[in-house]
């Protein structure tokens, strides 16, 4: 319940930032996900299997790759070979938001992945802010 307050808190967060753009369909964000516990993301397949002991969430994703920094990278269950989400309906509230500019998301270095459609632009224009610190 814990984390769920947390993530709407993060939504609520003012970030400086708007989305903008369009999905493409591919999938890749499907198929390129971090999954964390405690806020760390998951770097090994034992932490992986003993995760999914206590949590049925985590036998949802299949791991695909490694990250750079080296976190494992994971696709989800539901993905068809179409880039259809099998349970687009009822999909959580993460996939319905994604990606989302909130701060969190930001200063830990996220951004949309490479060839998504969706962009982060600053809500406000340069002049503003210099407005907002009385430098303009
Ligand atoms: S990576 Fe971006 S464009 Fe591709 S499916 Fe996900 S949200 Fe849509
Ligand atoms: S539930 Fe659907 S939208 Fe969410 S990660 Fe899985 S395939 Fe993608």
């Amino acid at each position: 319940m814990f984390k769920y307050i947390k993530f709407f808190i993060s939504l609520i967060q003012s970030s400086k930032y708007k989305r903008k753009g369009k999905c493409k369909k591919c999938g890749n964000c499907c198929r390129n996900i971090l999954l964390y516990v405690e806020d760390e993301p998951i770097k090994t397949k034992e932490q992986f299997e003993k995760v999914k002991e206590w949590d049925k969430h985590f036998r949802n994703f299949l791991i695909s790759g490694k990250g750079e920094k080296g976190e494992l990278l994971f696709t989800c269950r539901e993905i068809d070979e179409n880039n259809r989400c099998r349970m687009y309906f009822f999909r959580g509230l993460g996939c319905r938001i994604y990606p989302h500019p909130d701060t969190k998301f930001l200063t830990n270095g996220g951004k949309p992945l490479d060839g998504c459609g969706y962009y982060f632009e600053t809500d406000k224009k340069f002049k503003s802010y210099l407005k907002l610190y009385g430098l303009h």
